[in-house]
């Protein structure tokens, strides 16, 4: 059966770096739309530019723009057995329009899982303003938690680390506004409809990853 995978939580939940190792394990694409939108940006298309503005601001990106990158992503071919999808939905609308993308591809019924990353918010602002990503493969790294070997060299790829323009505390700040005012609400929109899943996000990468599996493989 198709497995659909989404995944909850506030920023620097640790949602990036066990939806990486995840979408590796099950063999299925990963699919952010954060990394979608600065694609778009670095491309500077239309879409990039208008994406620019809310990003910079902490704020949700116009929901018919992402709409359509996602569904677009959602259809290609690497999506038809499952696909782990990451920073979307945000918004009780988003869930809604992907509910109607998933019903128009699905030709069967798959399996729908929502998993919120519960995690205690005091230390995720520190997580952001050191957070590192490799421009090539994704991994993700942390300058004070997970630090690379080599100081802004990714380990795997050899290549110079990034930051994200919008990892500032200021930026962060609004990000994480938004979050709990549109995105937190679909916690119960999902436990409503029995198909949701909470994972505690505390303690390491690996303990969390042990977590991920058991709700899986469940
Ligand atoms: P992320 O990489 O998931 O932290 O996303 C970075 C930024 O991209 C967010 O702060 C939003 O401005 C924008 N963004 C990502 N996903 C979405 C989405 N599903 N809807 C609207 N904006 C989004």
């Amino acid at each position: 059966m198709k497995k659909e995978l989404i995944f909850l939580g506030p920023p620097a939940c640790g949602k990036g770096t066990q939806t990486n190792k995840l979408s590796e394990y099950l063999g299925f694409p990963h699919i952010d739309t954060g990394s979608l939108l600065r694609a778009e940006i670095a491309k500077k298309t239309e879409d990039g530019k208008i994406a620019k503005s809310f990003i910079d601001k902490g704020q949700l990106v116009p929901v018919d723009l992402v709409g359509r990158i996602i569904g677009k992503r959602l259809s290609e071919n690497d999506c038809q057995r499952g696909y782990v999808l990451d920073g979307y939905p945000r918004s009780l609308e988003q869930a809604e329009i992907l509910e109607k993308i998933n019903s128009d591809l699905d030709e069967e019924k798959a399996d729908f899982k929502a998993i919120y990353f519960d995690i205690d918010t005091q230390i995720l602002i520190d997580r952001i303003v050191n957070r590192q990503s490799c421009p090539k493969c994704g991994e993700i790294y942390n300058k004070k938690f997970k630090p690379s070997k080599i100081e802004n060299i990714c380990d795997k790829c050899n290549v110079e680390l990034k930051t994200r323009a919008d990892d500032t505390e200021e930026v962060a700040k609004a990000r994480f506004d938004t979050y709990y005012r549109e995105t937190a609400p679909l916690v119960e929109f999902y436990e409503n409809k029995n198909v949701l899943y909470k994972i505690n996000a505390n303690g390491s990468i690996d303990e969390v990853w042990q977590r991920l599996l058991d709700i899986i493989n469940k």
